[in-house]
C-alpha cells in the first residue's frame, strides 16, 4: 500500500517537472524574439489649438494631458497627445 503511493508522488513529481521544462523553453524562446527588434517610446505633443504638434523620445514622468510649455505659433499650451512604442525594423525600411 505504501509502495503504491510512493509510485504515485514520483509520478506526480515527474509530470510537474517536465511541465516546468517546457514552460521554462517556451518563455526564453518569447524572450529573444522580443529583444531582437529595437524600439523606442515616443510622446506626442500637441496644441490645444490643433496648430502644432511635435514628437520627442518619451522621458520618465510623462502623461497624456502634461503641459509641456508654450506653443511657438499661438502662445497656448502644448501638451502630450500620445504616448506609444515605435518599432525599427532594418530589414525592410531599406527597400523603395
Ligand atoms: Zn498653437
Amino acid at each position: 500500500m505504501s509502495s503504491d503511493y510512493l509510485t504515485l508522488l514520483f509520478i506526480a513529481i515527474m509530470i510537474v517537472l517536465f511541465i516546468q521544462l517546457i514552460v521554462n523553453y517556451v518563455s526564453s524562446r518569447k524572450q529573444s524574439v522580443e529583444v531582437d527588434v529595437p524600439r523606442k517610446i515616443i510622446s506626442k505633443i500637441r496644441c490645444v489649438h490643433g496648430d502644432y504638434e511635435t514628437e520627442r523620445e518619451y522621458h520618465e514622468g510623462d502623461f497624456v494631458g502634461k503641459i509641456e510649455g508654450a506653443c511657438p505659433k499661438c502662445g497656448a499650451e502644448l501638451i502630450i497627445d500620445t504616448i506609444y512604442t515605435k518599432y525599427f525594423r532594418q530589414t525592410t525600411q531599406s527597400r523603395k
